[in-house]
């Protein structure tokens, strides 16, 4: 479970999407100025009570003078630094551009990928060119067996259910790769649902008439695609594809159902043709490198079965238009202009809001990262992260780490049985902390200068033979899941393992200089969080191993489930539009993680004074200072259809009410004196501290 949603994009995932891609840049991203104790003054909004909007008063003054740019869905602290890294590593390109052959075979690589991408030139002489064989290998299929095939051939590994929550793919099947639920010991690989285009099913199935707008937008969309692919009729085809993805949509699971780990099952790799009647599975699960897995983890164990039964029951042809639209969707970024254009016109401008595509060179430096992800991220920790920063940041981690446990230590309503499994579960957390100790090694991946399109799809296929070779190895428990130059940072339940990523471990959130305060209400808050993804709704299922075992006492369990349901019931009330409300379920487990990983951030901080008294600085107590730096953390401004897209599909609640976090927080009604007529005020029983 990723710390924040930054990882939304215009770009539906696919399969040449590995990673993240985050929000655009422009000259002007860079973090906020801020005073000697780490505070942006000037971004506050000081006529606003505290009380009242805590949102507003920590950076109402920002919120005023700051536009987002217009190639952004949004812009904030994580866009800021997202935009920082971005620049520093074309830095890094150009410069080893320059030293020719000088460079290591992996650095050449990354050069190469990023330099194909800006060959514009290339792309548009090549035209349609590169989708010709799959389009002839779609329209060879002659009967079901070799529809199989086909679609089997294009599973990638992209999607992943439980340390990114990313449920989307476009491909019929998302595969993902890691140990079993049930047996930390093997690799497993994991099915999840796929087929849309658009990014859940509540964009094709729910009535409200912002949704039923889209859906018009995008069956013209896919017309629009097919037109540019030069298809006849491109209306009748999109027409087909539109009905088949709306049945596939009426077999989906919901978000909410997608975050149930208890629903996933395992099932003989020979059981499918039985449990999900329809498709040729022995020809998929061929074509897909999956034949010899004896068992497969069935993440959606009803849409499976419907998704299958579609594959036999629909019409063939509907099938073929279907594989065609997203052969050319999932390539679009790396074929002419006009098809970026249309791409973004849909992804963009209509799903996003966002009114201008991002500059050429941002979107190749995230593929570039995306393909070559640990080859980027080893020239930027080379160069930005030194040994002293890593020991640094190690430390504050440990403290953290000590101030969690002594609030498990300290918990009057948890029996000792269940705080012993909690404390073990604590002292086996293995961090990682900037970058993976092994780099990863891509001289199986050949990247040609002049051919995007070949790249990207090697890029695609490298990944996921990379990713089914671990069916054949033991383990490992510090296996990274975010590149060193990702600006956010991750829990990974199953390896009971944490990455904190070297580019979000600078200012504004980490900065060894500045005021200990800022440093534990930012960069303390996001360790804090991380921690607690170990023991919120979802990680509190898996014990030490990452094996989804129940540790917990009957009673404990049943208190602990009551607080979520008071959390979630906060967060229900949040209503940024009339007609949509924050889904206090579908977000729980990140509110639990913000509440809990706020507190253990106070508790370090104090513990970080060592009985010395509080100072005021710039007018501000500590206790201040700590908690205007987290309500500067998730500084964030977003386009309305971003917002709303972020409340349909993200686990992660919108930014303004994660910094309401401190509502929670007996303290923070001291250091603002905070009054029982005040917006935001909890009677101390409606607090809920979990943790
Ligand atoms: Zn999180």
């Amino acid at each position: 479970m990723r710390h924040s949603c930054e990882a939304i994009s215009p770009w539906p995932a696919g399969v040449l999407l590995l990673a993240i891609a985050v929000a655009g840049m422009t000259a002007c991203g860079h973090p906020p100025a801020s005073s000697s104790a780490g505070i942006d003054l000037a971004g506050m909004d000081k006529s606003v009570a505290p009380g009242d909007d805590f949102n507003a008063y920590t950076n109402g003054g920002w919120i005023k003078a700051t536009p987002i740019p217009a190639d952004k869905p949004g812009y904030g602290v994580f866009t800021m630094l997202a935009d920082k890294t971005r620049q520093r590593l074309l830095a890094l390109i150009q410069e080893s551009a320059k030293g020719g052959s000088a460079a290591d075979a992996s650095t050449r690589k990354v050069g190469d990928y990023y330099a194909s991408f800006m060959d514009e030139a290339a792309i548009e002489s090549k035209g349609i060119a590169p989708l010709k064989p799959q389009f002839e290998a779609i329209s060879a299929i002659s009967d079901r067996h070799a529809l199989a095939r086909v679609l089997g051939g294009q599973l990638r590994a992209d999607v992943d259910p439980l340390n990114d929550t990313n449920f989307e793919t476009g491909h019929l099947f998302g595969v993902w790769v890691a140990q079993g639920l049930t047996d930390p010991e093997h690799n497993y690989p994991y099915l999840l649902q796929g087929g849309l285009g658009m990014p859940d099913r509540e964009y094709y199935l729910s009535d409200s008439p912002h949704m039923a707008a889209l859906r018009k937008q995008y069956q013209a969309h896919i017309a629009a695609m097919f037109k540019l692919a030069g298809f006849d009729n491109p209306a009748a085809h999109a027409a087909r594809v539109f009905a088949l993805e709306m049945k596939i949509a009426r077999v989906h699971a919901t978000r909410v159902e997608s975050e149930d780990v208890h629903s996933a099952v395992a099932w003989k790799t020979a059981e499918l043709p039985s449990k999900a009647p329809g498709l040729d599975w022995p020809a998929l699960l061929d074509a897909a490198g999956l034949k010899d897995a004896p068992v497969l983890i069935i993440w959606h164990p009803k849409a499976i079965p419907g998704l299958s039964a579609l594959a036999a029951s629909q019409p063939l042809d509907a099938w073929k238009d279907w594989l065609c639209f997203h052969t050319i969707e999932q390539s679009a970024s790396f074929l002419p202009k006009a098809f970026v254009e249309e791409r973004f016109n849909f992804y963009g401008k209509a799903l996003s809001g966002i009114p201008e595509l991002r500059p050429r060179w941002q979107r190749g430096m995230d593929f570039t990262s995306a393909a070559l992800g640990e080859a980027v991220g080893k020239m930027y920790v080379e160069k930005y992260f030194p040994p002293e920063a890593k020991a640094k940041a190690q430390a504050m981690v440990a403290d953290l780490v000590k101030a969690f446990g002594r609030r498990i230590e300290a918990l009057t309503w948890m029996s000792p049985e269940t705080k012993a499994k909690a404390k073990a579960k604590l002292s086996t957390l293995k961090v990682g902390v900037g970058y993976p100790d092994r780099w990863r090694d891509y001289s199986g991946l050949e990247v040609v200068k002049g051919d995007a399109f070949g790249n990207a799809e090697r890029a695609g296929l490298f990944e996921y033979h990379y990713q089914l070779a671990k069916l054949q190895q033991p383990v490992d428990r510090g296996e990274w899941w975010m590149t060193p130059q990702t600006v956010n940072a991750v829990n990974l339940p199953l390896q009971n393992a944490l990455n904190f990523p070297a580019a979000i471990l600078q200012p504004p959130y980490f900065d060894s200089n500045a005021d200990a305060a800022h440093n534990y209400g930012s960069m303390g808050a996001v360790i804090g969080h991380e921690i607690s993804h170990s023991f919120d709704d979802q990680g509190s299922q898996f014990d030490a191993s990452g094996r989804l075992a129940n540790w917990w006492t009957k009673d404990d369990f049943a208190h602990f489930k009551a607080a979520g349901e008071a959390l979630a019931a906060q967060f229900d009330a949040y209503k940024p539009f009339p007609d949509l409300a924050v889904n206090g379920h579908q977000t729980l487990s990140e509110n639990i993680a913000d509440v809990a990983g706020l507190l253990a951030a106070y508790d370090a901080y104090r513990i970080s004074l060592h009985g010395k008294p509080d100072v005021v600085k710039d007018g501000f107590t500590g206790d201040q200072r700590f908690f205007i730096s987290f309500g500067q953390s998730w500084r964030n401004k977003k386009r309305e259809e971003a917002l709303r897209r972020q409340i349909a599909t993200d686990g992660h609640a919108p930014e303004q009410y994660r910094a309401d976090a401190v509502r929670n927080l007996d303290p923070w009604y001291g250091a603002f004196s905070v009054l029982p007529t005040q917006k935001l005020y909890f009677a101390p029983a409606d607090r809920v501290h979990i943790w």
